[in-house]
């Protein structure tokens, strides 16, 4: 089976080494970036190397949720691939739910774990493929995974219409707020919990800095620090998307004071210094997902000389699902692995095996939707602890 796969991220590549290893498929992977650039640390979550259905759930906050949603079978299903996938891949993926990680130090890794696998059965292309490419290339029974991020290449030509990809055809989008997203080094160990977002941000009413959970990192000699400031749609747009710590100064002043607080409490503690500057990006923080992840539509109406009528086509990553609160990479991770188990029965009518993915991928949006809006309950709780009138206006407890 020849698959395309457009975009190759950290999904994209995921799921190339995963059909690379896997009999009976060719895979052809485009990337329109020459180099693997981006540096942001990210953290991948622990459940994407359980070993165990108990392993697997063992997260505070959506624990329950995932018995809720997910028949045993499915999580024994997703158990029994994560144990086949071969051991090159398996010991880069514990290695990256140790910590944080820079984000290309994860695709250069896939990437040359990929080239130096032998035989290889993959054929790399550099290029910016555009819709009508990617309807181009597609020959009867291939297959295209789009894994191209957030502003998908395919996700709104995947309904049939007029022809022409309507904007937002496809895309369902809950935003829940903006944020600043600031990352800093500190030169001791700096662990947070709930205690210390508190205390650390008792004289900031406006402005608390909320490192994540987990969002700290100590790698022996420096601790990694991301958190995010919530900030107001007008203040989003005022600001370019990339600034250091002088710029807030000079510019955000209420922002800044919030943080020197904090920096200020963690250094009364543990007596360390910032190392460098503070790295701060503006993000509006969207849930979003395609209401459709297949080109099912196409094969249940579309025109039959449509080359998605005859070609599966699959979204993939933040292609399919987006989500904030740092957990999309785990979950496109783990779609990615659905979709090769999928690929891998043959045996499965295409009809099916898309409904199938279809089906997965809601199960998963139910998850990460339940799973961040109760991180965004929590913060807008948070937000309002010395408040108890306000406290009281957010809790809706009947
Ligand atoms: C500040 C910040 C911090 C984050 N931290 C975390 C974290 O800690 N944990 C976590 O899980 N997630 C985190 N994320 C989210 C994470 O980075 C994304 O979920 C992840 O990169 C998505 O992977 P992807 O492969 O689906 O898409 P992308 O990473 O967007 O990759 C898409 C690829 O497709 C290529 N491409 C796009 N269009 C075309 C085209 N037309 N032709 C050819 N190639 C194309 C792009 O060049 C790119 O390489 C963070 C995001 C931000 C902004």
């Amino acid at each position: 089976m020849r698959v395309h796969v457009v975009g190759a991220g950290p999904v994209g590549l995921l799921l190339t080494a995963l059909l690379q290893s896997m009999e009976g498929f060719s895979v052809r992977l485009y990337e329109k970036r020459r180099e693997y650039t981006r540096t942001r640390m990210v953290q991948l979550a622990p459940y994407l190397v359980a070993d165990s259905v108990e392993s697997y759930r063992a997260d505070a906050i959506d624990g329950d949720s995932v018995d809720a949603i997910f028949d045993p079978h499915e999580l024994d299903q997703g158990l029994a691939f994560r144990q086949s996938i071969p051991s090159d891949l398996t010991a880069l993926l514990k290695n990256w739910s140790l910590g944080f990680c820079p984000l290309n130090s994860i695709e250069r890794s896939v990437s040359d774990l990929i080239d130096e696998r032998g035989p290889n059965g993959v054929e790399r292309t550099a290029a910016v493929v555009t819709a009508e490419d990617a309807m181009a290339m597609l020959e009867p029974g291939d297959v295209l995974i789009d894994s191209t991020g957030s502003s998908s290449l395919l996700r709104d030509h995947l309904v049939p219409g007029s022809g022409d990809a309507d904007e937002g055809a496809n895309t369902v989008k809950v935003r829940l707020e903006y944020a600043l997203v600031i990352t800093f080094l500190y030169g001791q160990r700096y662990d947070c919990n709930e205690q210390c977002k508190y205390y650390k941000n008792i004289e900031s009413a406006q402005y608390k800095f909320i490192p994540m959970v987990h969002r700290t990192y100590y790698d022996g000699s420096v601790s990694h620090v991301t958190g995010i400031v919530n900030i107001s749609a007008e203040e989003y747009e005022a600001m370019p998307s990339r600034f250091d710590g002088e710029w807030l100064r000079s510019n955000v002043l209420g922002v800044a004071e919030s943080m020197d607080r904090f920096i200020d409490k963690i250094k009364e503690e543990t007596h360390g210094e910032i190392i460098g500057e503070l790295e701060i990006v503006r993000i509006p923080l969207d849930l979003y997902r395609a209401r459709n992840a297949t080109s099912r539509q196409w094969l249940k109406a579309g025109p039959r000389d449509h080359p998605f009528a005859g070609s599966p086509v699959f979204l993939a990553g933040d292609s399919a699902i987006g989500s904030p609160y740092f957990q999309s990479i785990s979950l496109g991770f783990e779609c990615a692995m659905f979709l090769a188990g999928l690929m891998t029965q043959s045996d499965l009518p295409l009809g099916e095996m898309l409904d199938r993915y279809e089906l997965y991928i809601y199960k998963q949006w139910l998850r990460v939707y339940m799973r961040s809006k109760m991180i965004k309950h929590n913060k807008d709780l948070f937000e309002s602890l010395d408040d108890p009138l306000a406290l009281l206006e957010k809790l809706h407890i009947y």
